[in-house]
């Protein structure tokens, strides 16, 4: 491997479904932009926690209600443990670090490694030894002194490791911005000066890049500024206000807009409302991408293998999908589809027909994504399941610990599975990751989405779906603005709304939009004109899956904010 050039700073990066070092799509978007860096060959580094304890395993009571379990895992049978020990201080003691690697390979032999820092080691104290166990666990004390050791930590443990002609940072989320202050430090030291100055944020500026991933505010860390300077045991911090304070708090998303030279958001809407957001930063766009080779079923890569030879190493190629046989496509979804209700009468006992329309819903259970939007008004889907034709629902997602709004939702969907009885079948297949998140995407003959907009930044499952031919019925928010072709690549819920008119209470109207697409648009195609849905499913491989890939992501970070 040659030297790295590029750091990249994520708090959670889903790698291996045994490994519970994720809690949704930030984790999902970090795996597969590794696998693509390494793929194309760009020299990179990844940093992390450890989160030994995972994130957490997900069980549902009979009531519906989301019980968490916490999940260990065996480190040693996936990690390397690496010899250098690194120290920080948080809050006037010095917690000792070590770091794990996992090598992300390519077929064609290169490998981005990805470090996982880790203080549960003797020189700690007991509390300390739990800052890298839980993934978004604990209070804002917790969260801040783990965001030291992934920011300050992962910087100094990249160099005790020898990368030390990194030339570009980047911090995917907020989370890992402290890595400005550490390398504020590096530079003046360097210099034989005591204290940064404003020549030495311009020298970082132009090494670090920012990508924020959220307009929800739960996403953008912020800590007292008391409790920060407490922590970071420094002054400096307070005395350059306007690095690194936001209305009198320490706030992570600020203090990485302020110290980076390219900074985007995760789909064109999302850069609009980041910018709106962010009025006084130039927020750029680069739309995300999965991986194809990872979240593409068996069968369609079996399809694409005999059809479209090179489709793994060129992405682009897909778009040769669009002289496939409406007949191998229809037959590789049929298997992913029988793997998929094969899982749901394993996990539930229930038995799905594979000629009913399946719609799938799965992702993390949260207000804005409004899951419960399907089901809120019962009478209605049944009455559109009896007339237009039948269908059957499959669900998934788990709500953070403390987002009681989250667990509420999934509840609703499960107290509406007992009123739609035998009318309309719905399974809620619990512990959702990304083995599972790789079989409903397959499996199900269209992908629903209905987040509040403009709160969906991207969305990414959508993206999967395409990738196996499956449409979605989605609202018009992050990529799907981008993705969405009426009646070629799938169906909008609702209108298309200027950025700034985006009514905060339209459930209700995109309730009955969702409804009526169903009941007049999907269905009688499905059931009536099933070579015309074929010829969507299509145009979801040739026009949305060669283009919403993460190769195509990745170079574009290449080329607009790595080595531009
Ligand atoms: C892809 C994925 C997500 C993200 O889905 P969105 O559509 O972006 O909400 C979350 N969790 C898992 C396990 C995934 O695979």
């Amino acid at each position: 491997m040659p030297t790295p050039l590029v750091a990249y700073f994520s708090m959670e990066i889903a790698l291996d479904s045994a490994m519970p070092t994720y809690a949704g799509g930030l984790g999902v978007l970090a795996g597969d932009t590794v696998r693509s860096a390494a793929e194309l060959k760009v020299p990179m580094v990844a940093v992390t926690l450890l989160h030994r304890k995972g994130y957490f395993s997900q069980k549902l009571d009979a009531t519906g209600w989301q019980i968490e379990q916490p999940c260990e895992w065996e480190i040693s049978r996936h990690l390397v443990e690496q010899s250098p020990r690194v120290s920080v201080a948080i809050d006037g003691r010095s917690v000792m670090l070590r770091s794990w690697k996992y090598d992300v390979q390519s077929s064609g032999g290169f490998s981005v490694p990805v470090f996982f820092l880790d203080t549960d080691l003797p020189e700690n104290s007991e509390s300390d030894r739990t800052l890298t166990h839980f993934l978004y666990g604990g209070d804002s004390y917790y969260r801040i002194c783990q965001e030291v050791v992934l920011g300050i930590g992962g910087i100094r443990m990249l160099r005790a490791l020898g990368c030390t002609g990194l030339t570009r940072y980047h911090m995917n989320e907020g989370h890992a911005a402290l890595l400005g202050l550490e390398l504020l430090d590096e530079v003046a030291h360097k210099a034989g000066r005591p204290n940064f100055n404003h020549d030495d944020v311009e020298l970082v500026r132009r090494q670090c890049v920012f990508t924020t991933h959220t307009p929800v505010a739960s996403g953008h860390d912020q800590f007292p500024l008391d409790l920060a300077m407490r922590v970071l045991g420094r002054q400096d911090v307070a005395s350059m206000k306007e690095i690194f304070c936001c209305e009198g708090a320490l706030n992570m998303t600020f203090l990485a807009l302020n110290l980076s030279h390219y900074i985007n958001g995760v789909a064109k809407r999302h850069a609009e409302t980041a910018q709106l957001m962010f009025g006084h930063y130039k927020i750029d766009s680069i739309t995300n991408g999965v991986h194809a080779d990872r979240w593409t079923s068996e069968p369609f890569q079996a399809l694409f293998d005999r059809h479209i030879p090179g489709w793994r190493a060129d992405n682009f190629s897909l778009r040769f999908a669009h002289s496939l046989s409406l007949v191998e496509i229809w037959e590789a979804h049929t298997a992913a589809k029988q793997q998929l209700l094969e899982r749901v009468r394993h996990d539930t006992g229930v038995i799905f027909d594979p000629h009913v329309l399946t719609l799938g819903f799965a992702r993390r259970a949260t207000a804005y994504k409004r899951c419960d939007l399907l089901v809120s008004d019962v009478i209605r889907l049944k009455q559109i399941a009896a007339t237009a034709g039948p269908i059957q629902i499959i669900y998934g997602g788990k709500a953070h610990p403390n987002d009681f709004q989250g667990k509420e939702a999934i509840k609703k969907v499960i107290h509406a599975r007992e009123s739609l009885g035998h009318d309309v079948r719905l399974v809620y297949l619990p512990d959702y990751n990304i083995e599972l998140a790789k079989l409903m995407t397959a499996g199900v003959d269209v992908w629903l989405n209905t987040p509040q907009p403009p709160l969906e930044a991207s969305g990414t499952s959508g993206m999967k779906a395409a990738l196996n031919g499956v449409p979605s019925l989605s609202v018009l928010d992050g990529w799907w603005v981008e993705g969405w072709i009426e009646g070629e690549t799938g169906w909008a819920i609702g209108e298309s709304c200027k950025i700034d008119q985006t009514h905060p209470d339209r459930a209700a109207s995109d309730a009955a939009a969702l409804y009526d697409k169903l009941e007049r648009v999907v269905i009688p195609l499905f059931y009536r004109n099933r070579d015309r849905f074929i010829d969507v499913m299509r145009h979801c491989i040739s026009l949305n899956a060669s283009f919403f890939n993460s190769q195509r992501m990745v170079s574009q970070y290449v080329i607009k904010a790595y080595f531009e």
